[in-house]
This record gives C-alpha cells, sequence and structure tokens, in this order.
C-alpha cells in the first residue's frame, strides 16, 4: 500500500496522527530538532536531517517513575506506575535509529528476562521511518549494512518529495495505521515511480564505513593498550555521547523523597561518568577517563558483539557530532585495532 499527502496537508495528517495515539515527532527547537510528544499538529517538522537526540525517549525515556509511595508510621502505601500504555506513533525515525530498536531488544528482553517498560511501549508503537537524503560526514552506518532509505524495521516508511510526502505500509501494523487515515490520498503511478527510486538511490549513498571482522577480539587483545589515555586525554567526561547514543541504555534507580512522599525512579547515567562505577565500599574499578572511554567503546563493539551476536552502534554519528573534544569514535575503533 501507498499513500501520499501534499505538504501542504502536511498538519491535518499530523492532527489525523494525534488521534490514533500517543505521538512522537521531530520539532525544531533553539539548539536543533529533537523527538517530542506533539499536541499542537503545526510543530511537527520533516525539514532536518538528524535529531539531536535519539529516539529511544519513546520507550526509553530519560526519567521514567517505576512506583509512588507513601510512608506511614507503620505501613507504606504503594502505587505502582500503571505500565498499559496507550497506543503511540514514532514519527520521522531515520533508518539508522529504526535499527538501535532491534539492538535495544536483544538486552531488554534477553533470555526471558524482560524489562516491562520497554516491551510494553515497543509492542505499542507503530514506527514511522523517514528516508535520508543525504549523508552527513560523521554517519558510518554503511559500516553495519544500513542505508539512507533502508526500511527494514520500520511499519510504515516515508519519503519526501517535492510536493508530496510519500508513506508505504511495510507491515500489518503500518497498513492499519495508514488504511485508518482519511487525509492520505492512493498513490499514482509516478509516485511509486519516484518513491521506487529514492530507495535505489538510498542504497547508493556511501557513508564513511569500517569493517567489522575481528574488531571484538582485536579490542580485547589490546586492553593494556597505553592508546587508550592517549585518546581520552581530552575527554571532559561530560557523558553526552552516551546521552545523544540510540544504543546506549545504563540506568540508575533512585528514590527521590520529601515528607515521607516519595518516588521510585529510572533515570538514564552514563559509563563516561566518574562515580558511574563507584561502589559502597568506596572502591571505583574506574577512576581514570582512560577506563571509561575504553568501556564505552569496549561494550559496543566487542562485548554485546560477544552477549548478543551484534555491535552496539548503528553509525548514526550523534556521539562525533556533539563531542566537545571532538573524539570521533570510528576513528577510535580504526586506530585502536591497527594499534595491536
Ligand atoms: S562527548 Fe566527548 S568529551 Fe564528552 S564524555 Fe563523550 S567522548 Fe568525552
Ligand atoms: S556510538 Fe555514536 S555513532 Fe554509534 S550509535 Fe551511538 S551515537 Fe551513534
Amino acid at each position: 500500500m501507498l499513500k501520499k499527502i501534499g505538504l501542504e496537508k502536511l498538519n491535518e495528517f499530523v492532527s489525523a496522527l494525534i488521534e490514533k495515539g500517543t505521538l512522537f515527532a521531530p520539532v525544531k527547537g533553539d539548539a536543533g530538532v529533537d523527538f517530542q510528544e506533539i499536541k499542537n499538529a503545526g510543530d511537527v517538522t520533516l525539514d532536518f536531517y538528524n535529531t539531536l537526540q535519539s529516539p529511544k525517549c519513546v520507550f526509553f525515556p530519560q526519567t521514567d517513575d517505576m512506583v509512588r509511595y507513601r510512608l506511614k508510621k507503620e505501613t507504606t502505601d504503594i502505587e505502582e506506575i500503571s505500565l498499559d500504555f496507550e497506543p503511540r506513533i514514532a514519527f520521522g525515525i531515520r533508518p539508522c535509529d529504526v535499527k538501535s530498536f532491534e539492538i535495544m531488544d536483544k538486552l531488554f528482553t534477553r533470555g526471558g528476562i524482560v524489562d516491562p517498560y520497554w516491551e510494553s511501549r515497543r509492542k505499542n508503537t507503530t514506527i514511522m521511518g523517514y528516508a535520508f537524503d543525504a549523508v552527513d560526514p560523521a554517519d558510518f552506518y554503511g559500516a553495519f549494512g544500513i542505508h539512507a532509505a533502508d526500511t527494514t524495521g520500520s511499519d510504515v516508511f516515508m519519503v519526501k518529495g517535492e510536493k508530496n510526502l510519500l508513506l508505504k505500509a511495510i507491515t500489518e501494523k503500518g497498513e492499519k495505521l495508514l488504511s485508518s487515515v482519511d487525509t492520505l490520498e492512493d498513490a499514482l503511478e509516478e509516485d511509486r515511480k519516484y518513491f521506487e527510486e529514492r530507495l535505489k538511490k538510498g542504497a547508493e549513498l556511501e557513508t564513511r564505513t569500517l569493517s567489522l571482522e575481528g574488531v571484538a577480539g582485536k579490542l580485547r587483545d589490546m586492553f593494556g593498550s597505553p592508546y587508550w589515555e592517549k585518546v581520552a586525554a581530552p575527554c571532559l567526561n561530560c557523558g553526552v555521547c552516551t546521552f545523544v547514543c540510540p544504543t546506549c541504555h545504563c540506568f540508575d534507580i533512585q528514590d527521590e523523597t520529601l515528607f515521607g512522599e516519595g518516588t521510585r525512579r529510572k533515570i538514564w547515567d552514563s559509563c563516561m561518568f566518574t562515580d558511574f562505577t563507584l561502589e559502597a565500599s568506596g572502591h571505583n574499578p574506574r577512576t581514570q577517563k582512560s577506563q571509561r572511554l575504553r568501556q564505552r567503546v569496549n561494550h559496543k563493539f566487542s562485548y554485546y558483539v560477544t552477549n548478543f551476536e551484534v555491535t552496539s552502534c548503528v553509525g548514526c554519528g550523534r556521539c562525533t557530532r556533539s563531542c566537545p573534544v571532538n573524539i570521533d569514535i570510528l576513528t577510535v575503533v580504526e586506530e585502536a585495532v591497527e594499534s595491536v
């Protein structure tokens, strides 16, 4: 099923999507474009390269309440937060970010140990992928077999033309969504041709790349190398690279209480922070920034590969674009591997 809508009617279409469930879509802010829950259709933009932060917030928000409680003298009232999330729509997700959801599924549902917060949102969400039409020099998603107009993992895939937004249903879920929106028109033969051409061109666009063969083992072999001190020297341990990354998933669980009332919540954490590994005894196995940078790179390109047979990176380029001291993870992996 291929549908279309004129770009001048985008607001109408977005309003129809808001009726179908909680909508997350790209919104232009002061610093750039980011995903937000949409209340006003006019806030949504389709004019961006990629968002500053990844769309992982759709399934894994920065803070996520688990229980609220009131402490009493002899008992505690506990209110569990419902996991019955309303249907959700994630709109305008770039192909590399769509792939990141599958990588995170492996962690959050591994071996029957399921994170219900991730799983409930994932099940209830329709993903509307969105083709890139250019390549940013920081990107290297091609290294993972992803291309600029890759429809894999999307329920609906969107291509923006000069006058229309074309939407193709990829899964049954996507078909159900598109058939339920009256504002969409059936695509014509010329639209079909344009859509196919854009998929073909997307597959031809080249990003930077990297051979992944043997990387996991080579990183293990150079664990004690002085290279890590050299490359980590400028790092500020700001943690931005982990917060913007679609596949970084570390979190802490904290209690916030005031006058006997409290909330227990999940909060994003970062392996780049000094106290990330601080133990209750006061011992910290990763006091040096070189150890923390090494951990981030090894986690993604070696340990995750051993545990889940996939690299925990999609080459979205966000960490490179956001790092205040220009540390580029692709260059780090290349140099580390070459140093063995
Ligand atoms: S963004 Fe750059 S400076 Fe900040 S923690 Fe990551 S590597 Fe270090
Ligand atoms: S490590 Fe960097 S390039 Fe890889 S997915 Fe995370 S932010 Fe994107």
